[in-house]
């Protein structure tokens, strides 16, 4: 009898796109040869970068190791960069010089974060969006003895292929958790009284893509805390004591931390696979728009915005859903709902839960503000990183969300 010739399936990118459709093709069945294709030998655990820097934590503690991820899951895992692919021969060119031929391609490799484009970064700039980043911010706070801080997002450029929301920070998140995080250090450190925070936007509303119920507390928190909030300030360049920005003003900073620009991964735009800006357009079913068996799941996404994990991971559900469907293994595709799920840490026993699909038309906002949103944070981030990348079991998220949507409708009521 001969074997059946399963079709290769090719994941490029072991983040938090990536592993979640490796898990769920696995949850599925042994329908597909997989191979995942990552730069790197392990997977970052972007959330939990803000505690390397303040907190002290080993980089160690916030990867995951993919090879014993692969070998679990029976999938191959290739350590390599992508470089090219050729969509029509269905042929992945990596840096190697090998290359792989695929039937289905996810693509998963996330946003670059463009620390280069801000002249005087690397002489004066911090960041956190990476282990190496968070840990020269964290050198940094070991000798800081107190001074004037800025933290802010650099402007990030999308195309117009798909109609997403158009924001020009896509993660503003990470400033405000910094922002609380090392308030809460200071204070801890008697260095607080000789602090000052001054938070800056490109936008013209700090946290824009969250609604006004969920802002509005965390405006609150922030002003109670001291920390002054400058909107449509577009960053020009850091010095060594300020921080320029494009309509002439500056900010005296003796810190000055950034999420810099995000830019799509430059293979993406030699494949000619991007939009304008080189983000990869998709269908709500994540299926390229001009080549059906490519999906894109996550940052790398034109449609995913704000760029999120919880984004990224119903992004991946999706495309799976829509391979499964496309090879008659599946009823229904996962329909497309992004919303705003994080949770802020803000130090000590504090965190901000904030939910929201407000940006996108719906009706739930809520800034919960409370222990158990510490409690949260720190069982998720447990649960991310011993269970390897899997996400909490499906009916758990779903209660969690009933709770929350009840919860922010009581909110809106009291008003
Ligand atoms: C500091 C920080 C804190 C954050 N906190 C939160 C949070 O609390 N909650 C939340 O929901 N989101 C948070 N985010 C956003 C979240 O981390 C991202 O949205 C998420 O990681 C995107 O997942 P992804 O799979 O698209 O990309 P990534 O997780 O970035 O993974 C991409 C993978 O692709 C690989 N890759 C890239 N290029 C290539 C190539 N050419 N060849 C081979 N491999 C390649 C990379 O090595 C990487 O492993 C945070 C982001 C940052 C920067």
């Amino acid at each position: 009898m001969s074997e059946k010739v399963l079709k290769k399936l090719i994941i490029v990118g072991g983040g938090f796109a990536g592993l979640r459709a490796l898990y769920r093709l696995r949850d599925y069945d042994y329908h597909f040869e997989i191979t995942v294709i990552d730069r790197n030998d392990y997977s970052q655990e972007k959330p939990a970068l803000p505690e390397v820097a303040v907190e002290g934590k080993e980089p160690a503690e916030v990867r995951i190791e993919l090879p014993p991820v692969m070998r679990r899951h029976d999938a191959a895992f290739v350590q390599a960069a992508v470089e090219r692919i050729d969509p029509e021969a269905r042929k992945i060119h990596l840096d190697t010089g090998e290359s792989l031929s695929y039937d289905y391609l996810i693509l998963a490799p996330g946003a670059v974060k463009d620390y280069d484009a801000i002249p005087g970064f690397r002489e004066y700039g911090y960041s956190i969006c990476d282990d190496e980043q968070a840990l020269r911010l964290h050198e940094r706070l070991e000798r800081f003895e107190g001074g004037r801080i800025v933290l802010g997002t650099a402007r990030s450029q999308f195309g117009h292929r798909v109609k997403a929301p158009e924001l020009s920070a896509p993660c503003e998140g990470p400033i405000g958790e910094l922002a609380f995080m090392l308030d809460h250090r200071l204070k801890k450190e008697g260095k607080r009284e000789k602090s000052s925070f001054e938070i800056f936007s490109p936008s013209k509303i700090f946290f824009e893509d969250v609604g006004e119920r969920a802002r509005e507390p965390v405006a609150k928190l922030m002003e109670e805390r001291g920390m002054k909030i400058h909107t449509g300030k577009i960053l020009a360049e850091i010095g060594e004591r300020e921080v320029r920005f494009e309509d002439g003003t500056t900010l005296p900073s003796d810190l000055t931390i950034v999420i810099p620009p995000y830019r799509a991964p430059e293979f993406i735009a030699r494949s000619g696979l991007g939009d304008e800006k080189g983000w990869v357009p998709t269908d709500e079913t994540m299926r390229h728009l001009d080549h059906p068996e490519i999906y894109a799941a996550g940052d790398v996404n034109a449609l995913a915005q704000p760029k999120l994990g919880h984004i990224a991971i119903h992004q991946a559900d999706i495309a799976v859903s829509a391979i499964l469907r496309a090879e008659g293994l599946a009823e229904e595709i996962v329909p497309y709902h992004p919303e705003v799920f994080c949770i802020m840490n803000m130090g000590g026993a504090e965190a901000t839960l904030i939910f929201s699909d407000a940006l996108y038309g719906g009706e739930h906002d809520l800034a919960w503000h409370s222990l158990l949103a510490k409690l949260m944070k720190t069982g998720f981030d447990e649960e991310y990183h011993y269970t390897h990348g899997h996400m909490p079991p499906d009916r758990m998220v779903e209660v969690t969300e009933e709770i929350l949507k009840h919860f922010s409708k009581e909110k809106s009521s009291e008003k």
